[in-house]
């Protein structure tokens, strides 16, 4: 017995970091409490305080796994007096693990503000991954995109639509009673050809992620009374890659007349933009008179 706390304690101590005073930024299960790896359990069972957005959340997954810990609760209506406190406490060199209801810290959920006060008195912040949904919707898209964005809460952030015209795939959040607005929002900006991914419920009993044209989404979501229940992420997909306007052409012809003459200067433009050459030697030669 003896043997084995010994051997326990030491593979907690393995994994925290040698500095005392290190602000762990721990990622929590989004549904499925099996999803919480090992070293983020050994991590909230080493550290001297546990900051919680909502203690008594955070309590369930705790004692899930048997964890007993000092809980300090830090949500968006106290982040700045309870960061204090923490930083204080790493100051002194207590170890912090920070973590958020569900997923991971700082992604639309508190955290940030003493993330960043921690970096800003050279303190350690070392990240334990781990589920975040936006990057598991994301991951289950099946967009072959390299560059994705990452939006959040549209109506928090009172994003216009237009913002979301990009020719990559856009990440959002979205409440149960607000998607169905949203989607029908989404079908009227962007058409019905645009493809969207509607993910709920991940890692949970009624999980879903389908992939469907935008003229599907409201029919799915109005199919049975529990598709508009529980958490949701939509995966926007990517929009066509808009040319230039004849303004922009311009002024990359512009540039390119500095060292070309008129044609080669056009047809370079011309490749730039996806213009046609033609109106663009007609712009060069105005140009150059
Ligand atoms: N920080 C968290 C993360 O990394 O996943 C996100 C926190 S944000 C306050 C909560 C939102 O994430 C929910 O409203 C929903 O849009 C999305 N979400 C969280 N868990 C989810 C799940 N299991 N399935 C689908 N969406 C989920």
């Amino acid at each position: 017995m003896a043997v084995l706390t010994i051997q326990r304690r030491e593979r907690l101590t393995a994994h925290l970091n040698p500095t005392r005073g290190t602000l762990y930024v721990v990622a929590t299960p989004i549904g499925n409490l099996a999803d919480s790896s090992p070293r983020s359990l050994d991590i909230l069972r080493a550290a001297d305080i546990v900051a919680c957005e909502d203690t008594r959340t955070s309590r369930t997954l705790l004692a899930h796994h048997g964890i007993e810990a000092r809980m300090v609760a830090l949500h968006a209506h106290n982040e700045r007096e309870a960061g204090e406190k923490l930083l204080r406490a790493l100051r002194e060199g207590s170890n912090v693990a920070l973590v958020s209801d569900a997923g991971t810290p700082a992604v639309s959920d508190p955290g940030a503000l003493l993330v960043a006060a921690a970096h800003r008195e050279g303190l350690r912040v070392i990240p334990v991954p781990g589920p975040s949904a936006a990057i598991a919707a994301y991951s289950a898209s099946g967009f072959t995109a390299a560059t994705f964005q990452f939006v959040g809460f549209l109506a928090a952030k009172q994003h216009s639509l237009q913002e979301l015209d990009v020719p990559w795939p856009v990440i959002l959040y979205e409440a149960p009673h607000r998607v169905f607005k949203t989607v029908t929002a989404l079908l009227e900006r962007f058409g019905p050809e645009r493809e969207l991914v509607i993910a709920r419920e991940m890692s949970k009993k009624f999980e879903e992620v389908a992939r469907m044209k935008l003229e599907a989404a409201p029919a799915w979501l109005n199919d049975g009374a529990h598709r508009q229940q529980g958490e949701f992420v939509l995966v926007l997909g990517p929009g066509e890659a808009k040319k230039p306007g004849m303004a922009e052409a311009e002024r990359i012809l512009g540039i390119l007349l500095e060292r070309l003459p008129a044609s080669e200067a056009a047809r370079l433009a011309a490749k730039i933009t996806g213009l046609p050459k033609k109106a663009l030697y007609a712009s060069s030669l105005k140009s150059v008179k």
